[in-house]
């Protein structure tokens, strides 16, 4: 386990969190207008280890190979310029900051990060993270890569759960689910979406089967799969 201090005057930012794999809807804006959950569960943190966060380019600016040479095939809005390997919180789990609401971005209902981080550290007031809790935003604080440090806590490893630990748990993502409209309670009568978690993962192992295919069709046995490719 780890806790995150601040980089100028080490002040700890962090209650201890356990690294685990960046979820596959870290980056997505789901719905218009909507309430989306905490991202990430308390005591754990995941590294995005491509650039994440203003500034950013538009998207035609951006020479296809350039794209290409990030990974990227598809006509994007915008790339970030950002710095790699920002780390990813529950915003519960953060310590000794304080939000500076000026520093809201280009926020619709909410906080966006589009104007670089909006949390201080409550010590020396170096500027150490983005919380976001925009409408249809994932709920996170991003900790600026080079705004703090990670160390390591004695006497704490206690190492991921297994997947029998975690099928025995049996704590699985319905397929679909209710989801409000941001600041509004939860209501029997909400729409029912797609599990947004849902639509990212399969938009993700589509991308991998299309590369695994080589071209080739691919057919999808009936049952859930094919329900929801
Ligand atoms: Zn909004
Ligand atoms: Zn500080």
């Amino acid at each position: 386990m780890f806790v995150f201090v601040c980089v100028r005057c080490g002040a700890e930012l962090t209650a201890p969190l356990s690294q685990v794999a960046l979820p596959a809807h870290a980056r997505q804006k789901y719905g218009n207008g909507l309430q989306l959950p905490v991202l990430m569960a308390s005591g754990t943190f995941a590294v995005e280890r491509e650039p994440w966060g203003p500034p950013w380019r538009r998207g035609e600016a951006i020479d296809p190979d350039e794209a290409a040479a990030r990974g990227i095939y598809a006509p994007v809005r915008a790339l970030s310029e950002g710095p790699a390997d920002a780390i990813v919180i529950a915003p519960g789990d953060t310590r000794g900051t304080v939000l500076i609401p000026e520093e809201h971005g280009g926020a619709c209902c909410g906080f966006d990060g589009g104007g670089g981080p909006n949390m201080a550290c409550a010590a020396c007031r170096l500027l150490v993270a983005s919380r976001i809790d925009d409408c249809s935003l994932w709920q996170a604080v991003w900790l600026a890569p080079n705004a703090v440090r990670r160390l390591p806590v004695e006497g704490a490893d206690t190492g991921p759960s297994s997947w029998a630990d975690l099928l025995a748990a049996g704590a699985g993502v319905p397929p679909a689910e209710p989801i409000a409209a941001w600041g509004e309670p939860f209501r029997a009568g909400d729409r029912w979406h797609w599990s947004p978690q849902w639509v990212a993962a399969a938009g993700q192992a589509l991308a991998h089967l299309l590369v695994a295919s080589k071209g080739l069709p691919v057919t999808v046995q009936d049952g859930l799969t094919a329900t929801m490719f």
